[in-house]
C-alpha cells in the first residue's frame, strides 16, 4: 500500500525547522509495511497546499499531512483541504466544548477566541482526537475512497497521534499482508566512497542480491544501506542476510558493524579481546578522541589515559 506525506509550513521551506515529522512518519509507516511513495513540503499558502494535496491524491489517493492546523492566521490546512474536497467547514459543537474544557483544565479563565477555528470540521470529516494539544486531527475521504489524514505540526503531538490513531486505523483498513520494509546498514570505515564502490564491482551498482543499495558517506566512514521492500518479515531478513554476505565477501576488512554500531565501542571490544590497552595523544582535537572513547561505558579497562598538548 502506497502513501504520500505532505508537510506544511513556511519554516520547513526556509530551513529553520528540520522536517522531522516526515522522517518519523516514514519510519513508522514503512516498518509496518506501507510504502512512502512521495514526500512533498509546501509553505503556508492555501493554493499550494491544495495543489500539493491534489497531486498526491491523484497519484496515490492516500495522503497524510502535518502542520497548519493551529489557531493562527498562518494555519491554512483545514480550509484549503475542505475546499479541495468541496466541503463546507461547520462548527462541531461537541468538539468546541472539548477544546474549551481543555483550556479550563489548564487553568485559563477562557479559551482565546482564535481557537474556535479548531472546532471547524469539513462536512463529512472525522475528528481525530489529540490528547496532547488543542488542534485535533481530521480524516476526510471522498466517494472514491481517496483520503487525507491531517495531523498537527507540533512533533510530539503528531507522533503520539500517528502511533495511537493513524497506525491502528491504517492497519485495520488495509490489513497489510505482513509485508514490511526492512533496512540494514553495513558500516565501513577506512575507505572512501568511490574506492569502496570499485571494490564492490558489479555489486556496487544499484542492487545487491536484488536489494537496492545506498552509499551514505559520513566523516567516520561510508555506510552501505540495504533495503528490502514489500516482503514478509522472514523473507526480508533472509534477503538482507544474503546481501550483507555479498557485501562482506568484497569488503569485509572495512566493515566494523551493522546499523547502530559505534566505532569507539568496536575499537574497545577489539582491544579487550586481545588484552590490549590504548592511550591517546591529541593536539588540536583538544581531547575529543579521548572523549569518544570514554563515552563508552566500561572503557576504563582498556583506556589508560591521554595527553592533550
Ligand atoms: P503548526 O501545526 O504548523 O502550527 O506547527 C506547530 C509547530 O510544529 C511549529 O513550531 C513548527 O515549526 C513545528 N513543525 C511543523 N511541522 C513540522 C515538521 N514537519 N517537522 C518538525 N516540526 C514541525
Ligand atoms: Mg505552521
Amino acid at each position: 500500500m502506497r502513501l504520500e506525506l505532505v508537510t506544511i509550513g513556511d519554516e520547513l521551506l526556509l530551513g529553520f525547522t528540520i522536517d522531522t515529522n516526515a522522517a518519523f512518519l516514514a519510519r513508522t509507516l514503512s516498518e509496518i509495511g506501507f510504502e512512502i511513495a512521495w514526500r512533498t513540503t509546501v509553505g503556508d499558502e492555501p493554493d499550494r497546499i491544495v495543489q500539493a494535496v491534489r497531486n498526491a491524491l491523484d497519484r496515490t489517493g492516500a495522503v497524510i499531512t502535518t502542520g497548519g492546523l493551529g489557531p493562527t492566521a498562518d494555519d491554512r490546512t483545514r480550509p484549503a483541504i475542505a475546499q479541495l474536497f468541496g466541503r463546507e467547514l461547520r462548527m462541531d459543537d461537541a468538539l468546541m466544548e472539548r477544546i474549551k474544557a481543555r483550556f479550563q483544565r489548564y487553568g485559563y479563565s477562557s479559551m482565546p477566541a482564535s481557537n474556535s477555528v479548531q472546532a471547524m470540521v469539513p462536512e463529512g470529516a472525522t475528528v481525530l482526537e489529540n490528547p496532547n494539544g488543542s488542534a485535533p486531527g481530521l480524516w476526510i475521504e471522498d466517494e472514491r475512497g481517496r483520503w487525507v489524514a491531517m495531523l498537527p505540526g507540533v512533533p510530539h503531538e503528531m507522533r503520539s497521534m500517528a502511533t495511537d490513531v493513524i497506525v491502528p486505523m491504517l492497519t485495520r483498513r488495509y490489513s497489510p499482508n505482513g509485508a514490511v520494509v526492512l533496512s540494514r546498514t553495513v558500516r565501513t570505515t577506512g575507505i572512501g566512497e568511490s574506492a569502496l564502490a570499485e571494490l564492490l564491482g558489479e555489486d556496487g551498482h544499484d542492487t545487491v542480491e536484488g536489494l537496492p543499495l545506498a552509499f551514505l558517506p559520513g566523516w567516520e566512514g561510508v555506510d552501505l544501506r540495504l533495503t528490502a521492500h514489500d516482503l514478509p518479515r522472514q523473507q526480508a531478513v533472509a534477503a538482507l542476510d544474503r546481501a550483507e554476505a555479498k557485501l562482506r565477501s568484497h569488503a569485509d576488512r572495512y566493515v566494523y558493524g551493522l546499523d547502530g554500531a559505534n566505532l569507539a565501542a568496536v575499537v574497545l571490544d577489539a582491544c579487550r579481546g586481545r588484552g590490549w590497552h590504548i592511550a591517546t595523544a591529541e593536539s588540536c582535537t583538544g581531547g575529543m578522541l579521548g572523549e569518544r572513547i570514554t563515552a563508552i561505558p566500561g572503557s576504563s579497562d582498556v583506556y589508560v589515559g591521554g595527553v592533550v598538548a
